[in-house]
């Protein structure tokens, strides 16, 4: 415990703001750098009275200088920015779900820079709609008779419903009244649009009978929702789309479906469990679908409305779809995506989340094999125990739960006690591009599925860097 005369003479060591500020550069905002200057300095006198600092050499004016220099650097670089997804969960939605390509960027680039026909008929020279740019290709890629797009597919559920079902009853079975995250329930989202909900079936079973007895001329809809982020398993009853189709047509009561991630391309092949596409749910009979536009279609934050010409158009018309409609940034990226998708083969290779979720375990190997010897040609084997670990990536975006994708992961734990594997992991994080890991078997794991090739030399940069800090 310093007494209070030698706290004095430490506060007395302090350097000047003055003098701190002639050394920085002034390309920073003066606001800035003064207010900086003065939160470093406060901090310091804090810790002086609070016996944090003991030592006059902790007040040198270059360690000041340092640290005013580090907070600077840091409240200069922006807050949302890029980095590397070692986790192997594909559409994370905590690291911004689905990436899109420099191509697919530059049609977004295009229409940033320049004026563009968003809301303008070229042809007749008069007022357009900004639906108009993908309602024909979302027809000709699922079969759709209309299709109208807004700002995700929380929004997409809710217009619909606020559309459809305002003041009447919406037929649900009780195994899909599910939560997304992030407070998006169907219960909650239903009561918020006006409709009421009418639940039925049991948790596990639900049955046609359960539904046709729920009618009444008060229905407005019989509603699927895709269950994406659970499983029920066991003893288990759906219904069919088709099913509740023809229950429907007798009752004449729209049918719709909320698919969640929404895929265009079956992807049974690559070992899959089966999913309804967007297509085979229309081909049942579903009068209208919903779906996303960063999920599983790897494209930009969208909500995609798909279905029947009258029910769109009602749609379209709601004066709420104003409140939730698409930017055109997000209209250009998703127009470029839906392009690609005309040719799924080509889909599958060039739109990164189709590209991750396809990747065979033979092609993790081959990446894992390729990160491990660039991180041993950096750092030596007395520094870091490597090898590789057999692990699972999964789909994430609550979307497949119980998909199983095989992966091979490098695995890395530092040689030396006091580098625990807590403060690695820390340390990737707060790298210039922080890197994401998953903490495993007491080591780091990096999932060469979700990592990009172009950051494999980054990576082993990085834990350089990380490991011999000490
Ligand atoms: C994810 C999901 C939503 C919400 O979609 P966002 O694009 O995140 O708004 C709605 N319904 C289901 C079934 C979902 O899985």
């Amino acid at each position: 415990m310093k007494n209070s005369s030698e706290k004095k003479e430490l506060l007395k060591r302090i350097p000047k703001t003055d003098k701190l500020l002639e050394n920085l550069t002034d390309t920073i905002p003066q606001r800035l750098r003064l207010s900086v200057c003065r939160r470093v300095l406060d901090e310091l006198r804090r810790k002086i009275l609070s016996d944090e600092i003991k030592k006059e050499s902790e007040l040198s004016f270059e360690r000041v200088l340092k640290r005013v220099q580090d907070e600077l650097n840091r409240a200069m670089r922006p807050s949302l920015r890029p980095v590397v997804n070692a986790t192997g969960v594909v559409v994370h939605t905590n690291l911004g779900r689905s990436l899109l390509t420099k191509e697919i960027f530059e049609e977004i680039f295009d229409v940033a820079v320049n004026y563009s026909n968003l809301e303008y008929d070229l042809e007749k020279g008069k007022r357009g709609s900004r639906y108009s740019h993908v309602e024909a290709i979302l027809c000709e890629l699922t079969g759709a008779e209309a299709a109208l797009v807004v700002n995700n597919n929380a929004a997409a559920v809710l217009l619909t419903l606020e559309t459809l079902a305002k003041g009447k009853e919406v037929i649900v079975s009780r195994g899909e009244l599910v939560e997304i995250g992030g407070s998006f329930r169907i219960p909650d989202v239903m009561a918020r649009s006006g409709a009421i909900l009418r639940e039925v079936g049991a948790t596990n079973r639900t049955h046609l009978r359960d539904y046709e007895n729920a009618i009444n001329e008060n229905t407005a809809l019989l509603m699927k929702v895709h269950q994406s982020n659970f499983a029920v398993v066991g003893f288990t009853k759906k219904v069919s789309m088709k099913e509740l189709k023809e229950l429907g047509k007798r009752h004449e009561i729209p049918v719709i479906e909320d698919l969640g991630s929404g895929n265009l391309v079956d992807l049974t092949p690559y070992g899959f469990i089966h999913e309804p596409t967007v297509q085979e749910s229309l081909r049942a009979g579903a009068d209208l679908v919903t779906f996303s536009g960063d999920k599983m279609l790897g494209g930009p934050q969208a909500g995609i409305i798909v279905g029947k010409r009258d029910l769109v158009e009602r749609i379209k018309k709601n004066p709420m779809n104003r409140a939730v409609r698409i930017d055109k940034l997000t209209l250009a990226g998703l127009e470029a995506v839906l392009r690609i998708y005309r040719d799924p083969k080509k889909a599958l290779k060039e739109i990164p989340t189709l590209r991750m979720l396809t990747m065979s375990f033979e092609e993790t190997k081959r990446r894992a094999r390729r990160l491990l010897r660039l991180i041993k040609a950096k750092v030596g084997d007395e520094a870091l125990e490597l090898g590789y670990r057999d692990t699972t990536s999964r789909v994430g975006g609550g979307a497949m739960p119980l998909q199983v994708l095989k992966s091979r992961a490098v695995f890395i734990k530092s040689a030396r006690r006091e580098l625990p594997v807590s403060l690695v992991e820390k340390r990737l994080r707060s790298e210039r591009i922080p890197i994401i890991t998953r903490i495993e078997d007491e080591g780091i794991i990096f999932d060469t599925r979700t990592i990009k090739d172009e950051e494999f030399k980054l990576i082993a940069d990085s834990i350089k860097r990380v490991i011999e800090k000490g």
